[in-house]
């Protein structure tokens, strides 16, 4: 397991799965058929509590179980509270919705154009093209939709939402999710990256994902030769806690690297597990080490059932400005809050102006000291 003080990365290997041969182990799609569902797979690893069995019972009804052998290798199997294991294994908390939760959490089906586009901003689109993810996060944004537990029958129309950006010229910027994008064949990716290539006005594609994390073995050579389909390809990973910085996490983004990919790192704040300033100080170093430029770090989503997840909203600041002067500045992410409703991203700051006239300004530095700017 990760420690505090060792930055070295960590790797499993096989884990569990010693008697698998490597040629099955490193396939992709063996991850995948492999994956961990059922109380009973996920019980002959790790002694499951009362309350993580009723968790899976919940699950069932709102947002599929699903854990890839690697991933599943980087739980604490003695450990209940492990920050892995709280990530994908339900607990009965699952069942607590409170009344300002909410099914769509960011309000994205007011501004979906066509069934998977999502044209909130002026001049960039929401792209989803898939309900299918390596694992299931269980504070997902997309709960509602992704795993098709709650039966939303999520078909998205990928042509119709080519046309669309097609013909809004304002759009420049294209950020593919779902689900994650990169559980598409080689095949179909390269064809919607070469569709967008093939629109001028789109300057910027962008994927979410987090196979490098769940699937590291997804990214093979044959992938890697799909994303070169688009000239200006960036990929915004999605890690929370330093274990999950492992070394085949590593190899993944330096192939993505080494190919011309710039890597950003999107964290979801979550409760008892990365809610403090060393544990985001580590795996933030780590993502550096990585050539992994953190970016957002999110306020949880009012997902329906994630209330034992979330954090008061003053957590995110308090973390900030911990970091704030005390790491590379590199390293820090953008707190930020998806808003219901619809609001979009609105980035929470720790407050460094002390007072402002017209033209001077007090400021407050890491240290708390005050500083005078003479503003013209
Ligand atoms: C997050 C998001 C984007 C991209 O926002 P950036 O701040 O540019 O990363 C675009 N559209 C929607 C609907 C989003 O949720």
């Amino acid at each position: 397991m990760y420690s505090k003080d060792n930055l070295h990365l960590w790797s499993r290997g096989q884990g569990h799965w010693q008697g698998i041969p490597n040629s099955e182990w490193n396939d992709w799609r063996w991850q995948m058929r492999n994956r961990l569902s059922k109380k009973d797979e996920i019980a002959r690893f790790i002694k499951l509590s009362d309350d993580e069995a009723a968790g899976l019972d919940i699950a069932a009804a709102k947002l599929h179980v699903s854990i890839t052998p690697h991933f599943f290798n980087l739980i604490d199997p003695e450990n209940v509270n492990c920050p892995i294991r709280r990530q994908v294994v339900p607990t009965c908390s699952e069942g607590d919705i409170l009344d300002y939760e909410d099914n769509d959490p960011v309000g994205e089906e007011g501004s979906m154009v066509v069934p998977g586009l999502v044209h909130r901003y002026p001049d960039r689109v929401l792209l989803l093209v898939t309900d299918r993810c390596g694992s299931y996060c269980r504070y997902c944004t997309r709960s509602r939709l992704v795993s098709n537990a709650q039966g939303y029958g999520f078909h998205p129309q990928v042509e119709k939402s080519l046309d669309y950006i097609k013909s809004h010229t304002e759009i420049r910027d294209v950020l593919l999710s779902g689900g994650d994008p990169l559980l598409l064949s080689d095949s179909k990716l390269s064809s919607i990256l070469t569709a967008l290539a093939d629109i001028s006005h789109v300057e910027f594609v962008r994927i979410g994902s987090r196979l490098p994390v769940f699937l590291p073995q997804r990214i093979t050579s044959g992938l890697l030769d799909s994303l070169n389909a688009h000239p200006n390809l960036w990929m915004s990973i999605h890690v929370n806690h330093p274990t999950e910085c492992t070394v085949e996490l590593k190899d993944a983004c330096n192939k993505l690297s080494k190919s011309g990919i710039p890597l950003g790192n999107q964290s979801v704040l979550l409760r008892g597990i990365n809610d403090d300033i060393e544990t985001m100080k580590s795996l933030i170093h780590r993502l550096l080490m990585m050539k992994v430029k953190p970016y957002y770090l999110y306020q949880c989503d009012l997902v329906p059932g994630s209330s034992h997840l979330r954090t008061p909203v003053a957590k995110g600041i308090e973390i900030i400005k911990g970091l704030r002067g005390s790491t590379t500045g590199y390293a820090i992410p953008q707190f930020v809050i998806d808003a219901p409703g619809g609001g979009g991203k609105i980035p929470l700051n720790p407050n460094y102006v002390e007072s402002s006239t017209d033209d001077l300004w007090v400021l407050k530095n890491f240290e708390g000291k005050s500083f005078y700017y003479q503003s013209v």
